[in-house]
């Protein structure tokens, strides 16, 4: 074989070692190693083309095969990254796809032929590699031993094979990349949580990843050549189904839309159809290539909030209607509806919380499921289902939130011991969670469901959370309406039927409101009132004002509009206070107390008239005593000269009958005295009080003396004295004090008639006063005229011709307490009175 033969064969090996697909990097060894034998040059080399760190085109030695006895030079430092630009004319050529088959002392280059010529070189062949359109790098064969060139076929052979292995690196590279992207692809397909699938132009899955299997529980191979859109609950597609890829607008655009997943099972779940219609050349629809997301707890979670907000929406609904039309059974209807859907529960009611006369509460249903299960609980629902369903037995699964305010979900109420079952006939009762209703403190409602699929627990509770104080809020309402209904009802019943005015006034006193009787009782018709302040029509004349605890009392005179007669009215006025203590207004209501008036102004006069009628009578009375004293003096001293003559006279029958008479005469005379003096002691007490005059004196001996001198009669004494031994020293006024002991002493002989036994004085000597007390066992005083025995002129019932004139006691009072004293007394009509004088030992 000659050297071309030798190059062809070994070529056509190179080919076979590059189409056996082994790595590039093992057949390229082998193949520079087949061409350098056939060629017998001294080295064959690839430089590969690249980028240094500055940007600079450099080339780099990379492979070798070096003839015997030739030094290898692979590891040379230098060989790597030389730039290209220090042999611009190579480069150039090459760039071209040009081989350069020349001998080194042709060359213009001097760096190129110092550092050829250095190594021996005498020829080269330089054959340029492209991959692609790239350049590369290039095969250099160098030649040492002669300047045999190589013949332009050979290089032509060698150039063509260059541009194979160009070929067969970019396929490599591409290749690579390739593996490289379908790896991560297939890494990220069977593993990213969305399904990723292709379908033909009818829609049909050509392709599926594996999350398919989990999301939809279908296998792959069961979906592959079935519909896409048959796996989507068909009410969340607008075409009732029937949709295809050709409904999708803007082929080759995106698509994007949330579905309803069907999964195998039967459940549904929302997941986002994300992609893309691939349209082919005609540019009709291809294939449709996208990607299922599981977007189930997001957009469940969106589905609560917007079935929450319609659920807010309806409360709040239930309270406007509540507002406008005073019934809400209809919206709290729909509530209740919504609110069984949100909790998945078969039966419920919802209610507010009262409590009966014990305090013992009981839920009247706002709504309620209708479960009747007979003819007479139909009817019973019927009746009572708008006004609201009594329900009073606490010994039930509600009871149990009734009597503790708490929350009770049952989850097995056969066996929950605070269920006390339900009455015959009521549907079985599975599952019950009650929710009390509470604003503050305040507990105002409940709201109770039934029979959930599954477990009832404290998210549902917690779901439920803004509605219940919604529903708080909507009861709360309830309440101050109904409050508000019956005050009006009852205002309106006391304003419209009283006599009295009822008016309430804004803060700047304008009548905001005023009861028809102010026609009646003013002559004004409401209307004419009302806007205006009391002034601008009443003439006010304010008689008197009181303020009782908030509650303003005047006494106003008005004139009747038409009849012009005088009114008196008396207003009770009050603050009006809002919720927050603020007065926003005032509640009047006058009542028309003219003829009160009248006969208070009338009984004025009248005491006036009465008082004068008093002092003309005082006055009287101290003109006759001062004008009874002289005749009765002169009648005293007329009689005892006149006893004085006839005890001269020695006629004994006429001397003892006249001295009786003149006996008789005495003792009228000086009863009279004794009265008069009352009388003028009392007047003068009444005009101007006397002074007491002071002085010391013995107790004991006081006493006895007064005894001595005043209640002895034959030397025996008529009061029983009980003294104690030691006498004390008292501070007194010797008059005053004789006069009270005589009077009391002598009113206890003379209620005494029947002498049955002596009245008895003690004398008690205590820590801080002394006592004078006298006891008597006569006729008593009766309970009903106790009261009065001080009042001058008073005497009782029971004194029958016992001689008296009521002044006594009054006057003995007044000296008690001038000194300090008190004066009491105990009685019983026919047993006999005590009187009891108390002196403290000093007087101040
Ligand atoms: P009188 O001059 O009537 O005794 P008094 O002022 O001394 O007036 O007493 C007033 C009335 O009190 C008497 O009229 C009598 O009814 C009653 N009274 C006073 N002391 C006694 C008494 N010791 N026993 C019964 N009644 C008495």
């Amino acid at each position: 074989m000659n050297r071309s033969e030798k190059i062809l064969y070994a070529l056509g090996r190179s080919y076979f070692e590059l189409e056996a697909g082994e790595k590039l990097s093992k057949s390229i060894p082998k193949i520079l190693k087949y061409l350098g034998e056939a060629s017998k040059v001294d080295r064959i080399y690839i430089f590969k083309n690249h980028f240094n760190e500055e940007g600079e085109f450099c080339m780099s030695y990379k492979f070798e095969w070096c003839a015997e006895n030739v030094s290898p030079q692979i590891e040379f430092e230098f060989l790597q990254s030389l730039p290209w630009s220090i042999f611009p004319e190579i480069e150039e050529a090459l760039r071209k796809n040009h081989f350069i088959n020349d001998l080194v002392s042709n060359t213009k280059n001097h760096v190129f032929y110092e550092s050829m010529a250095e190594q021996g070189i005498l020829s080269y062949l330089f054959v340029p590699i492209f991959s692609g359109r790239i350049f590369w790098g290039y095969i250099g064969f160098d030649n040492c031993q002669s300047e045999v060139f190589f013949s332009e076929d050979q290089a032509t052979a060698l150039h063509a094979f260059a541009s194979t292995l160009g070929t067969k690196l970019l396929a490599n590279k591409r290749k690579q990349k390739l593996i490289r992207t379908h790896q991560n692809y297939s890494f990220l397909l069977n593993n990213i949580n969305d399904v990723v699938f292709r379908t033909d132009r009818d829609g049909n899955f050509t392709f599926l990843n594996k999350t398919w299997e989990n999301l939809s529980k279908y296998s792959i191979q069961e979906s592959l050549g079935t519909k896409l859109f048959n796996y989507f609950d068909h009410d969340h597609l607008s075409n009732q189904g029937n949709i295809s890829i050709n409904d999708f607008e803007n082929p080759g655009g995106k698509f994007e839309k949330d579905l309803m997943l069907s999964v195998k099972d039967g459940t549904s779940i929302w997941v986002k159809l994300q992609g893309s219609i691939n349209p082919d050349k005609a540019g009709n629809p291809e294939s449709f290539f996208g990607t299922l997301s599981n977007i189930h707890s997001r957009k469940s979670a969106e589905d609560k909030a917007s079935k929450l907000n319609k659920l807010l929406q309806a409360v709040n609904e239930t309270q406007l209607s509540f507002f406008e039309q005073e019934d809400f059974t209809s919206p709290m209807n729909t509530l209740l509806e919504n609110l069984l859907k949100i909790t998945g529960s078969k039966f419920g009611f919802t209610g507010e919380v009262l409590y009966d006369e014990k305090g013992s509460p009981y839920l009247k249903s706002h709504t309620i499921t209708n479960i009747a299960w007979s003819d007479e609980t139909q009817a019973y629902f019927e009746s009572n289902f708008k006004v609201g369903i009594e329900f009073r037995n606490l010994n039930t699964l509600f009871g149990a939130s009734l009597k503790t305010g708490e929350i009770v979900i049952s989850n097995d109420c056969k066996n929950d011991p605070r269920s006390g079952g339900t009455p015959h006939g009521h549907p079985p009762l599975y599952r019950y969670m009650g929710i009390p209703i509470f604003k503050g403190t305040e507990f105002l409602g409940l709201m109770g469901f039934a029979n959930k699929e599954t477990y009832y627990t404290m998210e549902d509770v917690k779901f439920l959370e803004p509605i219940i104080s919604g529903y708080a809020n909507f009861i709360k309402a309830i309440r101050i309406n109904r409050r508000r209904k019956e005050s009006d009802a009852m205002y309106r019943l006391i304003s419209e039927n009283s006599g009295d005015i009822i008016a309430i006034h804004d803060f700047d006193l304008r009548f905001r409101y005023v009861s028809p009787s102010i026609e009646k009782v003013l002559g004004y018709k409401p209307e004419e009132v009302i806007g205006k302040k009391p002034h601008e029509i009443f003439k006010e004349i304010s008689i008197d004002t009181e303020n009782i605890g908030g509650v303003q009392k005047r006494v106003i005179h008005h004139q009747h509009k038409t009849e012009g007669k005088d009114i008196f009215l008396e207003i009770l006025s009050r603050d009006l206070l809002d919720e927050n203590g603020k007065p926003f207004g005032i509640v009047a209501a006058s009542r028309d107390v003219t003829e009160r008036e009248m006969i208070l102004a009338e009984l004025k006069v009248a005491l006036e008239k009465e008082k004068d009628l008093n002092r003309l009578k005082s006055r009287f009375i101290s003109m006759i005593s001062h004008e009874f004293r002289t005749p009765l003096a002169t009648i005293n001293s007329s009689t005892e000269l006149i006893g004085l003559t006839l005890s001269s006279l020695r006629e004994t029958g006429i001397t003892e009958k006249t001295n009786t008479y003149l006996t008789r005469i005495n003792t009228q005379v000086k009863r009279l005295t004794s009265i008069i003096s009352d009388i003028l002691l009392l007047e003068k007490n009444a005009l101007e009080p006397i002074p007491a005059k002071l002085e010391m004196a013995y107790l004991n001996k006081f006493i006895l003396g007064l005894v001595d001198d005043y209640f002895t009669k034959d030397n025996e004494k008529e009061i029983d004295v009980q003294i104690p031994e030691v006498d004390i020293k008292i501070m007194t006024d010797p008059t005053w004090l004789t006069h009270i002991v005589k009077n009391i002493l002598e009113n206890s002989i003379k209620y005494s008639p029947e002498r049955q036994k002596k009245p008895k004085l003690q004398i008690q000597h205590l820590k801080a006063h002394y006592n004078i007390k006298v006891t008597d066992y006569g006729i008593g005083i009766p309970l009903d005229d106790q009261k009065h025995i001080f009042d001058s002129f008073f005497r009782a019932q029971n004194v029958s011709n016992i001689k008296g004139t009521g002044l006594g006691l009054n006057i003995v009072r007044d000296f008690v307490n001038k000194l300090g004293g008190e004066l009491t007394f105990k009685s019983k009509e026919g047993k006999g009175s005590v009187f009891n004088i108390k002196f403290p030992y000093l007087i101040k």
